[in-house]
């Protein structure tokens, strides 16, 4: 049997594939490649194209045995959802919805979904629990929780259980130094402070000093892709031993503010560069750190690479040797 990821050329994909193939899974991927790199597959089958497609989805369950599915394709820029919102929802919900249709089609039961800390909005409260309220602060967020909501409904009434796995900030690459962080444009803190450690920006801006954290600046959890990339994995174990859906979150239980951040990646890299204080970006909560205990209990998860300094020394490995991302070869 073999396991279809969605986006799986993705950042977070491509990283959750080589887990699987490194396991001896069989892996299909379906990619678009808008954002995707066909270079950050080290295996498995591809197809080339969109979920919205439903002749070509149809074509990949009759031509595969789809036993679970990984649901990474969607866009994930949360100002770019604020601008354009149709984008996201037709891409995000409507693709979620064709998805489920060819899987209920095809008699696949199982799904994993890559969701985001961007379901909460500004938390009640860190760190975050499962429980706590949802109230998104963006479309972004909004067509996520959408999509976790409908999986909640064909699971009630068609029986596919799905695990939704929230995350918080994925960084650092593959060990391998095959994969890492390609996004175009990059909007991400980690590979814009290396890509300036780099020489390729003029200065890191931090957004915003007026918050009420110890060092005025926002604090995130930031999480290894590849300890991400694993919990994928139990999620799909979890589902096949026969478990009812849940909603886990998957951070590091620490949060670090940009500025620290920021000394690491000097500390880490060796290099200085210049660091300016801009205004607040629209939209971002203070902190938002995550409470992990129940992906630790219950799937067993178990993230050994979050560690900041591990994290920007793998992304630095990655940004060093491939300045220009996947274009670099
Ligand atoms: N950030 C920043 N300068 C940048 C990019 C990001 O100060 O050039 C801040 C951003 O405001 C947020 C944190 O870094 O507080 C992490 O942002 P990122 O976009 O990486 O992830 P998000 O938390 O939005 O998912």
């Amino acid at each position: 049997m073999a396991i279809l990821v969605t986006g799986g050329a993705g950042y977070i994909g491509s990283h959750t594939v080589a887990e699987l193939l490194a396991r001896g899974e069989e892996v299909v991927v379906i990619d678009n490649l808008q954002s995707g790199h066909k270079e950050s597959l080290l295996g498995g089958k591809l197809y080339e194209g969109d979920l919205r497609d439903k002749a070509m989805l149809a074509k990949l369950f009759s031509e595969n045995e789809i036993d679970a599915v990984i649901h990474f394709a969607a866009n994930s820029l949360v100002g770019e959802s604020m601008q354009k919102p149709v984008k996201y929802y037709d891409n995000n919900v409507y693709g979620t919805l064709c998805l489920l249709e060819a899987m209920e089609e095809a008699g696949v039961r199982r799904i994993v979904f890559s969701s985001t800390a961007a379901t909460y909005g500004e938390p009640e409260k860190v760190p975050i629990l499962e429980t706590d309220r949802t109230e998104p602060t963006n479309v972004y967020g909004e067509t996520k929780l959408t999509m976790e909501r409908m999986m909640k409904w064909f699971d009630q009434v068609l029986g596919i259980k799905y695990v939704s796995l929230r995350y918080f900030n994925a960084a650092g690459a593959h060990d391998s130094g095959k994969i890492g962080e390609d996004h175009r444009p990059e909007s991400h803190l980690v590979p814009l402070i290396l890509q300036t450690a780099l020489g390729q920006r003029q200065e890191i801006a931090i957004f915003g000093e007026d918050y009420s954290t110890p060092d005025g600046t926002c604090i995130r959890d930031y999480i290894h892709v590849s300890d991400l990339a694993d919990a994928h994995v139990l999620a799909v174990q979890h589902l096949r031993s026969g478990a009812e859906s849940n909603v886990f979150n998957l951070g590091n239980g620490q949060g670090f503010s940009v500025k620290e951040v920021i000394t690491k990646v000097k500390e880490v890299t060796g290099v200085d560069f210049k660091v300016t204080v801009h205004p607040r970006r629209a939209g971002d909560p203070a902190v938002l750190v995550a409470s992990s205990e129940k992906a630790r209990t219950v799937l067993g998860w178990n993230p050994s690479r979050s560690e900041l300094g591990h994290i920007i020394q793998s992304a630095w490995e990655w940004h060093s040797a491939n300045p220009q991302g996947y274009g670099s070869k």
